[in-house]
């Protein structure tokens, strides 16, 4: 069996746009304001002849903060269960919030690695001094990307393939 990677992240920081990227085409719904209901969707990916199954999550529905809290807990809680390796997105645009702190912890205590990765870094170059705020959440080094731009995807999925 393939090795199974699951993106995980609170909505909006564009979790379904790195997934399409990756997949090289719009399986997944991207949305410009969260809360649309979204499966689970499944993509076979393939870099420098390895495989393996990238998962996106989302089905967040905004009913309240708490509601969403919730929902995002338990997507996240199935998909560390399945998978081997998570990437956990942040956006460096709203940089970071309260919502990423508790999935942190989270996913903390599950002992899976997580590559922490920062998405719309839009520009190459230096990392923004914003990005280093993540380092707060205790998960070690940033992978900054750009899903929009393609930009730190071949350095992100070199890092993936160190844990299988
Ligand atoms: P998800 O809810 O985490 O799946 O996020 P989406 O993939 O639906 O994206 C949410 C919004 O962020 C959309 O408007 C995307 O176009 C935008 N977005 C995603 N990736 C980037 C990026 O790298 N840079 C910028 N500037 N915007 C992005
Ligand atoms: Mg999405």
């Amino acid at each position: 069996a393939k090795p199974i990677v699951a993106i995980v992240g609170r909505p909006n920081v564009g979790k379904s746009t790195f997934f399409n990227y990756v997949a090289g085409k719009r399986i997944s719904i991207v949305e410009d304001t969260p809360g649309v209901t979204r499966d689970r969707i499944y993509t076979e990916v393939e870099w420098r002849g390895r495989k393996f199954t990238l998962i996106d999550t989302g089905g967040i529905e905004p009913y309240s903060e708490n509601k969403i809290m919730q929902q995002m807990k338990r997507q996240a809680e199935m998909a560390v269960e399945m998978a081997e390796v998570i990437v956990f997105m942040v956006d460096m645009k709203d940089g970071l919030t309260a919502s990423d702190k508790e999935v942190a912890v989270m996913l903390r205590k599950s002992g899976k690695p997580v590559i922490l990765t920062v998405n719309k870094v839009d520009r190459v170059g230096e990392l923004p001094a914003e990005a280093y705020e993540f380092y707060n959440l205790g998960l070690g080094d940033i992978m900054p990307i750009s899903s929009v731009h393609g930009l730190g995807m071949g350095d992100l999925l070199d890092e993936i393939f160190k844990y299988f």
